[in-house]
């Protein structure tokens, strides 16, 4: 029978998969390999051995940048002679005992150093700012390759087409999973790190790019500098990971013309891959990110309550490698919101199988969560808070979050002081900012305030004390600065322990 393809897995074949995975993955690397883990496992006192599948995966905790760059070696896979007569699997024990039989100690010495000896290290940026080291072994670099392979062909990626990759091989914007995807694919390729736009768009022309890979706003200059005429061999645009908001999408398309099919990447160092939006739906609000689902498990969290959120709802990424070596990640939080969260099931433009993330993303750190009444939390982006009010009728405007009667557990309310240009009738005004935060965010405001400082005034407009057990998540007047002056009213455990006098 041939083999199913990892895209087509029917769904209770790969929960299974998974569960096999990821079980092998905590019980035989994580827990005895990995100090990090081994630690929390320990002190959790959860039992390894008892470590069913995905539905035991809530038992770790959540690992977020920080403890990442705290200690990168914790997370470091680091096996030695006496932890494997210890812990491996009875088939590894018995694959090692034939490999010394047949090949010899040195080789079975040779097939561990395969599978856990870095050979590859990727350098993001910590969250001190500090380097931050992504270890792989050969054995991750086969996967990788595995993983790029993949990516490019959601992307729509063939055997036979010739790639130029813009990207940077310094840089952990993906460059690695492009290379060895390329490779194991069959695609020609040049990957000449940085150029000039012109020298580029001179490659380009030269080696008769099908595929150009390249961050967006590389891509647009590459295009530009193209000039008169284009590339006429050109016929897909894959775009390194980044924001790539519609108007950089559509600027894209109109340089690139219409034969020129542009697909969105996602993906962050510590996951080492990249995943491509689906070609086939590629631009629509809901094409996604397709995901492999053998090769890792994201789960979608409430950034503000740690919990699971249900398919389609905003969710912060947390990642879990199932076959990692190396720099071996579980419950990882890169800091990234999926807006249009998880969606499973088949793919309504191209058929396959595997979960898709669907955009746009946007980092955690950016979004506020609110609870307006009703059941639903709603993840609130601040940029797109503030790009809703940048009104050209508006002066000044603040926004104010507030737990309704000061209740810590109540539902939040939404308040828009605005402050109108000249004569505006100011009902008009907040009826007009009305309809855009419907249209833009999805909800109204609880009230519009007006906040006409030239009068002297109704409304308070000093900074709303911060201690009166609110947040500030961003300040600032649109007048003086298109940021945003918010605050919210945090839970209890946001607030820590009460200080001790
Ligand atoms: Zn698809």
């Amino acid at each position: 029978m041939a083999k199913t393809s990892w895209d087509q897995l029917d769904p209770s074949e790969l929960a299974r998969q998974q569960d096999r995975k990821l079980r092998k993955q905590i019980r035989f690397q994580l827990y005895p390999y990995s100090p990090f883990y081994r630690r929390v496992i320990e002190e959790l006192q959860i039992q390894a051995d008892g470590f069913m599948g995905v539905d035991d995966l809530q038992k770790l905790p959540l690992v977020d940048r920080q403890a990442l760059s705290s200690n990168p070696e914790d997370f470091v896979l680091h096996p030695s002679r006496p932890l494997i007569q210890r812990w491996a699997s009875g088939s590894q024990l018995t694959s090692i005992f034939f490999n010394k039989l047949l090949k010899g100690i040195d080789d079975a010495e040779g097939d561990l150093s395969n599978e856990y000896a870095a050979v590859h290290v990727l350098e993001t940026t910590g969250t001190t700012g500090e380097p931050l080291p992504i270890k792989l072994s050969r054995r991750d670099v086969a996967v990788l390759a595995t993983e790029g392979m993949r990516m490019l062909e959601v992307a729509g990626v063939r055997t036979g087409d010739v790639l130029l990759n813009l990207l940077e091989p310094s840089s952990a914007g993906g460059f690695w999973p492009v290379w060895l995807g390329a490779v194991a694919l069959g695609a020609e390729q040049t990957a000449p790190g940085f150029l000039e736009p012109e020298q580029a768009a001179a490659l380009a022309k030269k080696t008769h790019a099908s595929v150009v890979v390249a961050i967006g706003q590389d891509a647009l200059l590459l295009l530009e500098a193209a000039g008169e005429g284009g590339l006429p061999a050109l016929r897909q645009l894959v775009l390194g990971p980044g924001p790539l908001g519609p108007t950089l999408r559509k600027r894209l398309a109109e340089s690139a013309g219409p034969q020129v099919r542009i697909v969105g990447t996602y993906g962050f160092a510590e996951g080492r891959t990249l995943w491509a939006e689906c070609l086939q739906g590629s631009g629509s609000a809901d094409a996604g990110y397709h995901l492999s689902g053998d090769l890792q498990i994201v789960e979608m969290i409430s950034p503000r309550e740690r919990r699971g959120v249900r398919p389609g709802e905003p969710g912060e990424v947390v990642f879990t490698g199932l076959d990692h070596r190396g720099t071996a990640l579980a419950r990882y939080r890169p800091g990234d919101v999926a807006m249009g969260g998880l969606v499973p099931g088949r793919c309504r433009y191209c058929g396959r199988l595997v979960d898709r993330i669907i955009g746009p993303m946007r980092r955690s750190g950016n979004l506020i969560e609110l609870q307006l009444g009703g059941e639903d939390l709603m993840a609130v982006d601040v940029e797109t808070l503030a790009d809703a009010l940048a009104h050209p009728a508006l002066q000044a405007w603040q926004v104010e979050v507030r737990k309704s009667e000061g209740d810590p557990r109540g539902p939040d309310e939404l308040y828009v002081l605005f402050d109108p240009k000249g004569k505006k009738d100011p009902g008009q005004v907040a009826a007009e900012l009305d309809r855009v935060f419907r249209t833009e965010i999805g909800f109204s405001p609880t009230q519009f305030v007006l906040s006409n400082r030239a009068k002297g005034g109704v409304v308070d407009l000093r900074p709303i004390p911060v201690e009166a057990g609110s947040v500030l998540v961003s300040a600032g007047w649109h007048e003086d600065s298109p940021r945003v002056r918010l605050w919210r009213t945090p839970n209890p455990e946001e607030l820590g322990e009460p200080k001790q006098n």
